[in-house]
């Protein structure tokens, strides 16, 4: 906790962000800067609640109160060691995370939670600044070898983890960059890519080595990893999306979101992208298909790219804003979210359909045919007279992602699945003795602190597989649990 009475005499305050016309110009991330003492006073709001549901709503389960009243107390070294003691990448989290945690604090009952999140941010920030983030190098190796395949948060949390036990960790990444979608999926504004980069150095200091351009299953043979390595553990992520197959699908001009995003973050980085491979959106009207995070990622992206007009359709009806009976606290409410890149300039549209992408007759999109629905409980039907057309000369494909791709390293190593179409596992362990699978993977497509989590796990189930037993922690198995 913070002071007991800290939110009765501060209230909940967030750094402004930078105005819209300055912040689109670029892609740098654009919170204003928060004075320390600020963040004190933040805090300090966390009351001496009792029961910390923070700790539940937090996949991690970090533990909240301990780290703010350290913060609260001016003693930041210690709130680093809180913090770090449960997430190894507060600087991913503290950055874009949805914060479920704080839908859960006790405060958000009948106030505003405190500022997890943003302490948690302020916490790791401070740390790098004052030299606190060091590389953790193992006492003494353990003489085993583990392969992570997938660069993504879950196969460097399980990596880290692995390290920290003493086993001789490399990591297979099948881009030219590590980061998974943190890299080519999380746009730079919402996740400078120095702070992966910064992160990377520490790793690689602590003794892990990173293999990139390393496709396993295509230039990496899976036999040589099984031979080589005494556990392997598969990382690789949901990556295969869900299409949307109505007539005109094979013109030019619609593209799945993550073509998009992936093209843009190496364009931001520096790459070279080829003329004839461009999708740049300036002055072009877009439609982005898919109401949520990936959705706004493209409606932040194209608003950069300088698009003339932005269009976000959703299939399912708007939910309710502020709060919904559905969903009371502490568990995550389904309600209406509007993120910065949607006040950044883009019309939403819910309950619409649409129906076929219209050519312009030289093979290029022209505009999509749409339709509004009215939901029936779980149907929905089309409201007579509302066809219309939406121009638009870019379409981008964001409804999320049906599981990870099986072609290559999956079906080689012969994995079974579960009937989504995700690798199977009994305690992150797969079909296959001695391969293990965490992550988007595993799971279906979700989030970074889950896949910190599943990686953070999986090493713990890892490391038990190679010497019997583990003191790794994990929210289940934590040491200094306090629930
Ligand atoms: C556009 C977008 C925005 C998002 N925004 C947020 C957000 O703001 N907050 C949030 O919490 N979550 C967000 N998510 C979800 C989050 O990014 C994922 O849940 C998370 O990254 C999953 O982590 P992962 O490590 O399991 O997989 P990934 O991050 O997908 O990483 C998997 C890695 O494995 C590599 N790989 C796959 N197969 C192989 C192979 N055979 N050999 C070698 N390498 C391989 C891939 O190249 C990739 O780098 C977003 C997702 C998307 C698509
Ligand atoms: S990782 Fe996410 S849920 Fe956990 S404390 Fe941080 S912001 Fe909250």
């Amino acid at each position: 906790m913070g002071k007991p009475t800290g939110f009765l005499e501060y209230k909940r305050e967030m750094p402004a962000y930078k105005p819209v016309a300055e912040r689109i110009k670029d892609y740098k991330e654009f919170y204003r800067p928060f004075s320390k003492i600020n963040v004190e006073k933040q805090a300090a709001r966390c009351m001496d609640c009792g029961i910390p549901f923070c700790h539940n709503g937090c996949p991690l389960g970090n533990n909240i109160p301990d780290f703010n009243d350290q913060v609260y107390k001016e003693d930041w070294k210690a709130a680093y060691d809180i913090l770090i003691s449960t997430n190894n990448f507060p600087e991913f989290t503290g950055r874009i995370c949805p914060a479920p945690c704080e839908q859960s604090c006790v405060l958000n009952i009948n106030q505003v939670p405190t500022t997890i999140e943003l302490i948690e941010k302020n916490i790791i920030e401070r740390a790098y600044a004052e030299g606190w983030v060091k590389p953790d190098v193992p006492v003494k190796r353990s003489g085993k070898k583990v392969a992570v395949v997938g660069g993504g948060p879950a196969g460097l949390a399980a990596a880290a983890q692995l390290n920290s036990a003493g086993h001789s960790v490399t990591v297979f990444e099948r881009d030219d960059r590590v980061g998974g979608l943190l890299r080519y999926g999380i746009p730079d504004f919402k996740l400078d890519k120095s702070v992966i980069d910064r992160r990377m150095q520490v790793m690689e200091k602590s003794g892990i080595t990173f293999k990139v351009n390393a496709n396993v299953g295509e230039n990496i043979a899976v036999a040589d990893i099984e031979k080589e390595y005494d556990a392997i553990v598969l990382t690789g992520g949901s990556t295969i999306p869900r299409g949307l197959p109505v007539p005109g699908s094979d013109l030019k001009g619609i593209y799945f979101a993550m073509e998009f995003l992936k093209q843009s973050n190496k364009r931001v980085a520096g790459d070279k992208i080829a003329k004839n491979e461009e999708i740049y959106v300036k002055d072009a009207n877009v439609v982005v298909i898919g109401g949520g995070d990936t959705g706004s990622d493209c409606v932040g992206t194209s608003n950069r790219h300088g698009a003339k007009s932005i269009t976000q359709l959703e299939l399912l009806p708007k939910p309710p804003e502020g709060t919904n009976p559905v969903t009371p606290w502490p568990q995550w409410p389904n309600i209406l979210r509007t993120s910065s890149s949607h006040l950044e300039g883009c019309e939403r549209v819910w309950s619409i359909l649409t129906k076929e992408y219209i050519g312009d007759g030289k093979g290029n999109l022209k505009a999509i045919k749409v339709v509004d629905i009215e939901w029936e409980g779980r149907e929905f039907k089309e409201v007579a007279g509302s066809e219309r057309e939406l121009p638009c000369e870019y379409v981008f494909l964001a409804m999320g992602f049906l599981h990870p791709q099986h072609k290559g390293m999956i079906e080689q190593l012969g994995l079974e699945l579960d009937n989504r179409g995700n690798v199977q596992t009994t305690k992150y362990k797969t079909s296959k003795d001695g391969v293990f699978a965490a992550g988007d993977m595993r799971r279906g497509q979700s989030l970074v602190v889950h896949a910190i989590n599943e990686g953070r796990e999986a090493a713990r189930e890892v490391d038990i597989y190679l010497t019997g037993s583990s003191v790794l922690e994990t929210k289940d198995h934590s040491l200094n649990s306090i629930i």
